[in-house]
């Protein structure tokens, strides 16, 4: 099975809640709903101006007018699958776009966004072309996040480890668990977790 590139930023915020996703299915609380309807209006808004390419590059079936810019595409390789928010091709360089409707972080981008992120760097790079860095654009700040090879082995480890567990190496009481309370109390699944700290 391949792994979504969607799965690693679960992983990352809270390994215990993967094996909750999996048991109980996708959960959504009122804030990620919310953010699902303002991607299918930027989605939307983008389709009113954008133009099909009759010859493009070949990651791409619509874009903006005089510039290389998709939305929505979605992207495998071998190892991962998944939907990128947004795509620039410039002068043959890809960069893919994650748009996030909350403030980032006091310290930059949050990490859980940067292994996404990277995970479709790394299928764009293994499929497509060069990848430098990428974009997170938050409400309030937009950052440039490298890709190089620390974040390319970050993604492979973190694909080995889900698939370890997916089949059955790591037992769910071994997985990690998010020491945030917080997070634990704005997690979908917290009325299901055993192991919450809030
Ligand atoms: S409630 Fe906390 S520990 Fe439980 S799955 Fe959610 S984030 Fe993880």
């Amino acid at each position: 099975m391949k792994v979504k590139a969607s799965w690693l930023t679960i992983w990352a915020c809270c390994q215990y809640q993967f094996h909750l996703h999996l048991k109980y299915g996708p959960m959504f609380t009122s804030r990620m709903l919310e953010g699902k309807k303002r991607h299918e209006k930027l989605y939307s808004d983008f389709l009113k101006d954008a133009v099909e390419l009759p010859e493009g590059t070949d990651i791409m079936k619509y874009s903006l007018k005089n510039t290389f810019y998709t939305r929505e595409i979605f992207l495998e390789c071998d190892e991962l699958v998944g939907r990128l928010d947004g795509l620039f091709v410039d002068n043959g360089l890809f960069i893919p776009i994650e748009d996030k409707f909350t403030r980032a972080g006091n310290g930059g981008p949050f990490y859980h966004h940067v292994l996404q992120l990277w995970a479709y760097c790394f299928i764009i790079e293994k499929k497509k072309g060069e990848v430098d860095y990428g974009l997170i654009r938050y409400i309030d700040n937009v950052f440039k996040v490298k890709y190089d090879e620390k974040a390319r082995s970050t993604v492979a480890k973190a694909i080995k480890q889900i698939n370890l567990f997916l089949k059955g190496k790591i037992a769910p009481d071994d997985l990690e668990v998010s020491r945030d309370a917080t997070y634990c109390k704005y997690c979908a699944y917290n009325s299901l977790c055993d192991r919450k700290l809030g």
